[in-house]
């Protein structure tokens, strides 16, 4: 008999805010299309950066949100099972076998490659699907060498040449991805949009209508400033445009260099909060060593309070004697190393702490506020990764 274990603690939680994420997503809507994008591709790609796509995709899909952005095939089945109406474009390259699951939940496949083709095909006429009836968007590399088509005239003909073998298949969208559209002076950006124009001139001459054109993540549109030269891009392929914000709908972005912050980015709200309690409290003599190896030692007597999570939790080992919790709206400080299961913090100055008081890791408690950013900025990361490093046993817990 196989005896299901729920490895789950509620040592710690994360609420989910749903109104700050329609909230995000309705502001970054507005801006796309202030901006002359027809719609955004809400990212929901790694589960919800962390916050749960379960919860996260219908929630958006309810909030009007027409098309979704997600990793894998894999990711996009669960996504298509939840929500049947958006669009759902899976952003990474297919494996053979997941063309026949990507055409049975009518995912977006993103190609670049011929035998992509091939395999979609093969797998579209199997099921004797219409001419046109399976959508794909073709990804241009414009210079990131991570994925997509080399946006050379040959490698684009060569894929240009194989799609006409396949009238299954309709060329629905061209797109790209930057790599440093937080840099707002950043050549490499105007060097991108360069050859990707070329590109989508390229498609455009060859005889192909794709309807959509799609560049940029949240820092492109909340930068607003290469949005008009994409949108003029998209209308002179006689295509929409569409925007693709992921971290945003979370209410982060990347820090901005080479210019102002944008404005906008200042109205996006933190969704994720994440708490736990303290498990124990203990004093400790002057010298008391603290952790494993002994990275803190008490500089006087104190009161240290123990946090049932650790790097298992995804609290990053490296927050070890660095950055602080939050514990009746003050700070602690870590000390000691963080370890897999256990974290230990300074609350001598917290005047009635108790076992069980809340402790908060990311978010707001009295007039103190912990985000993302702090995190990432004491583990020398950024808040992608604080927030997808978010433990599968941490529990979601949907909020208000
Ligand atoms: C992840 C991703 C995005 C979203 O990026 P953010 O920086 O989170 O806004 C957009 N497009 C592609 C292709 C991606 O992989």
């Amino acid at each position: 008999m196989k005896i299901p274990i729920k490895v789950r603690t509620l040592a710690s939680k994360a609420e989910i805010s749903r109104s700050c994420l329609v909230s995000n997503f309705g502001r970054l809507r507005s801006l796309a299309q202030s901006g002359g994008a027809r719609d955004i591709i809400a990212v929901v790609k790694a589960n919800a950066y962390g916050h749960g796509v379960d919860r996260c995709a219908p929630w958006l899909a309810e909030a009007g949100a027409r098309w979704l952005g997600v990793t894998s095939v894999a990711e996009g089945i669960a996504v298509r099972r939840l929500c049947p109406s958006p669009s759902i474009l899976i952003m990474t390259a297919l494996q053979a076998e997941e063309a026949d699951d990507a055409i049975a939940s009518r995912l977006t496949p993103t190609v670049w490659e011929p035998r992509h083709l091939e395999w979609l095909a093969a797998a579209a006429g199997q099921r004797a699907a219409a001419l046109g009836s399976v959508p794909v968007h073709l990804e241009i590399d414009s210079g990131m060498s991570r994925q997509g088509a080399p946006a050379t005239e040959g490698a684009i003909a060569a894929f240009l040449q194989a799609l006409r073998r396949f009238p299954a298949l309709e060329l629905e969208g061209v797109f790209t991805h930057f790599a440093a559209p937080e840099e707002l002076d950043a050549a490499q950006t105007a060097a991108q949009l360069v050859s990707f124009r070329r590109a989508v001139q390229q498609v455009t001459e060859a005889g192909f209508r794709p309807r959509f054109v799609h560049v940029g993540n949240s820092a492109t549109l909340l930068a607003q400033r290469d949005l008009p030269a994409l949108v003029q891009l998209a209308h002179g392929a006689g295509a929409e445009f569409l925007s693709r914000p992921g971290i945003a709908l979370y209410g982060y972005s990347l820090p901005f260099s080479g210019g102002d912050a944008p404005p906008a980015a200042a109205s996006l709200q933190p969704v994720l909060a994440w708490k736990t309690q303290i498990a124990s409290l203990r004093r400790i003599d002057a010298g008391a060593l603290v952790g494993y190896n002994g990275t803190f030692i008490a500089p006087r007597p104190m009161t240290i309070a123990l946090l049932p999570i650790g790097y298992a939790d995804g609290f990053s080992r490296k927050l070890s004697n660095r950055g602080h919790v939050l514990i009746r709206g003050q700070r602690a400080p870590i000390v000691g190393r963080v370890s897999m299961d256990l974290t230990t913090v300074d609350v001598q100055d917290i005047p009635g702490v108790a076992a069980g008081d809340e402790v908060v890791l990311i978010g707001g408690q009295g007039d103190e506020n912990i985000t993302a950013d702090d995190l990432a900025h004491w583990a020398e990361t950024i808040s992608y990764e604080i927030l997808c490093g978010v433990g599968a046993r941490v529990e979601r817990i949907a909020a208000p």
